[in-house]
């Protein structure tokens, strides 16, 4: 998933963005109210974690001076954007959560908190707003579990790199829709990562060789679908629909 992190401490930033990374997602972090209304202004984001005491920033005078989240998230939900948001902070007095659930929060935790339970409650949330009870996802052969991260082909696991395992799981979260080479990449990368040219292409190609050739398709050049039809098991023969960019050189195993 694509996260903002918006959090002002700079350690605790840091273990978040290296935890979350861990776990295959794409993590923006900025570190005041200015920079993440510029974040949100300009990009989608599938979850966003949000600190409440931080700096406002940004050019003016008062930038040094301590605002809320909550601000953030207000002007968020006023303009009609339900983007998941799950509220970190030290503040665990009751009224404080109050306001954070009143305020459009989707989830609540209180710091220090434990990376796992985090790791899980964005899980959670991002199931409940896809309106998905279950976690499992499926389609045809293939079975993927978001919460354990194993991926299975006719019931026999396969071994996926944490990048593959990201582009499997946009995929498989709306089987038949198409996503763009573009939009599997803001999966995978946070800004300042370094994209590589053809690395959806690579992954791509990679789990066509674990999964089936046929199992991802390529829509026109313009973007991949995963399809039930065209499972084809394990024979795997790469390259054969067509895929743009990629020339069967194989390429980097997944980071
Ligand atoms: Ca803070």
């Amino acid at each position: 998933m694509r996260l903002l992190l918006v959090e002002d401490d700079r350690m605790v930033g840091e273990a978040l963005r290296a935890a979350l990374r861990l776990e295959g997602h794409a993590v923006d972090w900025v570190r005041d109210v200015a920079a993440a209304q510029a974040a949100l202004a300009g990009e989608r984001f599938e979850l966003i974690l949000l600190d409440r005491g931080l700096p406002l920033g940004g050019p003016g005078p008062r930038r040094a001076e301590r605002g809320d989240g909550l601000s953030l998230l207000r002007a968020l939900r006023d303009r009609g954007d339900d983007t998941p948001v799950i509220i970190l902070t030290a503040r665990d007095e009751q009224p404080e959560r109050v306001g954070g659930l009143d305020a459009g929060a989707d989830d609540y935790l209180v710091k220090p908190f434990d990376l796992d339970e985090l790791a899980a409650r964005i899980r959670a949330v991002a199931r409940r707003h896809a309106g998905v009870a279950r976690s499992r996802l499926s389609c045809g052969p293939v079975d993927l579990d978001p919460v354990t991260r194993q991926a299975s082909l006719h019931g026999r696991p396969v071994t996926l790199s944490a990048r593959e395992f990201a582009v499997l799981e946009a995929l498989m979260r709306r089987p038949g829709a198409m996503l763009s080479r573009s939009q599997l990449e803001d999966r995978l990368y946070g800004w300042g990562d370094a994209i590589e040219s053809n690395a959806v292409s690579v992954y791509v190609h990679q789990l066509r060789r674990k999964l089936g050739a046929g199992f991802i398709v390529t829509v026109r050049g313009l973007g991949y679908a995963v399809s039930a039809e065209g499972a084809s098991g394990l024979e795997g023969a790469p390259g054969r629909s067509g895929e743009p960019g990629s020339d069967g050189r194989g390429g980097p195993e997944g980071a």
